[in-house]
């Protein structure tokens, strides 16, 4: 019998939000709607979705290796210079690429708990070490973290907005820890909800890359561009990490038709406005009918709400949901994700909701 390695065997496997279709097929109902993985309830840009009809016709043809022409556009926006950006197969696989090219059996990679799942998997994939900081206040402990820094340490990751927990940390607080973290290790900040920030206290990462610092900043276009479909994401950092990941870089990682997507969404200023906005909304939504419910939630600068429970499990609240057609996330033992919908899906999880309260 062929063995995967035992750094293998022990990964958790990573458990995706329910698609909505999995959820009717196996229960035989209509009318679901998912929360679960913050995507955009509005859907993509129609200015992506014209772009990828008149991009059809060109599928025989294998896509830009190099992602030209959002490149191009890219570059100009974000004021980097081309080769300072990486495109990848959503930004989970620039998070690879990362860590395959600069962490080695044995290093360590520093993160926050709870946090995005996929760092530790992938650091664990290459025999690196995590070494993992409780959340303090919901919110990444950046002091706690750089004092933890050893020898060994490669790569601090800091997800920012907080995935699960939709904190932030403030200018500061990143201010101080980059004072204190040592030149050389790599500090990924992970800003995949980056555009929903509202505070102006969120930590400005370009600026640590502006100063010549060993940062990797990711986005994606998965989120409020609503292309989680297409995968492509991007990181941005000095040529020389740039130029290092690209030599691991599979050829042709990123597809045409989300390359033609991705252009034609950075043009439309107005959908993502619109989406900002219904996502403001339905948090006032929620905030208000979870306080009247009498349930904790922790305020969020994203598109999702971490809800901390007190008489329920998660796996008790998510199965009742589902029951409902309603698909969230549960995370701790105690703890459920929501993603912001639209109004009257806003409006189908509080009702589900009270219902599972009323009856748990
Ligand atoms: C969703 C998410 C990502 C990105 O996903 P891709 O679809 O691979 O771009 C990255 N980091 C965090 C924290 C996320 O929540």
């Amino acid at each position: 019998m062929l063995k995967a390695s035992d750094h293998i065997k022990s990964i958790k496997p990573y458990v995706p939000g329910k698609p909505i279709e999995e959820l009717e097929r196996e229960l035989g109902i209509s009318d679901s709607i998912k929360l679960a993985s913050n995507e955009n309830p509005l859907g993509p840009s129609p200015l992506a979705i014209k772009a990828l009809y008149n991009s059809v016709n060109d599928l025989n043809r294998y896509p830009d290796g190099n992602c030209y022409h959002l490149r191009q556009v890219l570059s100009e926006k974000l004021q980097v210079q081309p080769e300072e950006i990486v495109f990848g197969n959503g930004s989970n696989e620039i998070i690879e690429l990362a860590v395959r090219t600069f962490l080695c059996p044995g290093d360590e990679a520093l993160m926050a708990h709870p946090s995005f799942v996929v760092y530790s998997t992938i650091v664990q994939a290459v025999q690196g070490n995590n070494i993992v900081v409780p959340l303090k206040n919901w919110r990444h402990d950046l002091q706690k973290m750089a004092s933890k820094v050893t020898k060994k340490t490669k790569i601090v990751f800091i997800a920012n907005p907080n995935n699960p927990t939709g904190t932030i940390n403030t200018k500061a607080e990143l201010n101080t820890f980059m004072k204190r973290i040592p030149k050389k290790i790599l500090v990924i900040v992970d800003e995949a909800y980056y555009e929903y920030v509202a505070s102006s206290d969120y930590a400005d990462s370009m600026k640590y890359f502006r100063e010549g610092r060993n940062i990797l900043i990711l986005r994606t276009f998965s989120k409020i561009y609503g292309l989680a479909g297409l995968r492509i994401g991007y990181g941005i950092a000095g040529a020389e990490i740039i130029d290092a990941m690209n030599r691991i870089r599979q050829p042709f990682n990123v597809n045409s038709l989300a390359q033609r997507a991705a252009v034609a969404a950075l043009k439309d200023e107005k959908h993502l406005e619109k989406t900002k906005l219904t996502n403001e909304k339905g948090k006032e939504y929620l905030y208000k009918e979870l306080e009247a419910l009498k349930i904790t939630y922790i305020p969020t600068e994203a598109n999702f709400i971490y809800i901390l429970l007190k008489d329920m499990t998660s796996v008790e609240i998510y199965n009742s949901l589902l029951g409902k057609g309603v698909i969230i996330r549960p995370m701790g033992e105690n703890t459920i994700r929501v993603t912001i919908g639209l109004p009257k899906e806003n409006r189908k999880f509080i009702k589900a909701l009270q219902e599972a309260v009323w009856t748990l």
